[in-house]
């Protein structure tokens, strides 16, 4: 289990690199060859590794000791994102493509960015999480990704779920008993998890087990999630109170609810 809150002697530090970074760093050497000084420039996307995905540890009189470094289970996780159709070298969904185009998406877009500026102070709290909800055809999607994105980059291991897609499979395998907890323990445990498209599509009481079973475990684990979800609160704590109340609680800081209007729909402007 992960450590809960610190809460109140909070020592936190917000570091300024907002949206630049890629984690790139380029080291430059002076070489002096035949005379001239010559500029070597070197960049690693993993300053730990050098790029090689592994660590090697010193050892007396031993083989130096090999271990995996962290960037390559980042890598690990961009690979899944890639299988749920989401390129997140290359993804369009970022937030300076996101189109504003009225108050409302405005708004969603300040709401997501201040999210992500705040996250570092904010993640082992109660409320760490951030809700995207209502008007279909609003960006919810496109700005939990982007956010997602944002978060990958800095190295926070953010899952995707695809709320219809992942249920399905899971209740597809309910019976086997070590892959149903092996599925349920990646979406409970990880970093953060991105559920897109929350309660999309027919729901039942095994649909809101599975839910409860993975919101609960963050939510007793402070556990950030980023939701998008066509349903407002009041809806989604109609389906389920338990799950509701728990995703409000988590998201109340953050919570964009976009009504439907047709000027809220992108789609149809
Ligand atoms: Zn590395």
């Amino acid at each position: 289990m992960k450590k809960s809150s610190s809460e109140g002697n909070s020592t936190h530090i917000y570091s300024m690199d907002k949206f630049a970074g890629k984690g790139e760093r380029s080291e430059s050497l002076i070489h002096n060859s035949g005379g001239r000084n010559k500029r070597v420039k070197f960049s690693y996307k993993c300053d730990v590794c050098h790029d090689t995905g592994w660590i090697l540890i010193p050892q007396e009189h031993m083989q130096p000791l090999a271990i995996a470094c962290e960037c390559t289970k980042a890598k690990k996780l961009k690979s899944e994102w890639k299988t749920s159709g989401i390129n997140t070298e290359m993804s369009t969904q970022t937030f300076s493509n996101f189109q504003v185009w009225n108050r409302s998406s405005k708004l969603a877009k300040d709401v997501a960015i201040t999210f992500y500026n705040d996250f570092n102070n904010i993640r082992d709290n109660k409320q760490n999480s951030i809700l995207f909800c209502g008007q279909v055809g609003s960006g919810k999607t496109h700005l939990s990704v982007a956010l997602a994105i944002n978060l990958l980059d800095k190295k926070i291991k953010v899952v995707y779920m695809s709320y219809r897609d992942v249920i399905t499979k899971i209740k597809r395998n309910m019976l086997d008993d070590e892959y149903y907890t092996k599925m349920l323990s990646k979406y409970q445990t990880c970093d953060v998890l991105l559920i897109d498209d929350l309660f999309k599509g027919k729901i039942n009481e095994s649909d809101i087990n599975i839910m409860f079973e993975i919101i609960n475990y963050r939510y007793l684990n402070h556990l950030p999630v980023i939701i998008s979800s066509e349903f407002t609160v009041d809806r989604l704590l109609y389906f389920d109170e338990g799950i509701g109340s728990r995703i409000y609680e988590m998201c109340k800081d953050y919570i964009v609810q976009i009504e439907k209007e047709q000027g809220n729909n992108y789609r149809l402007r």
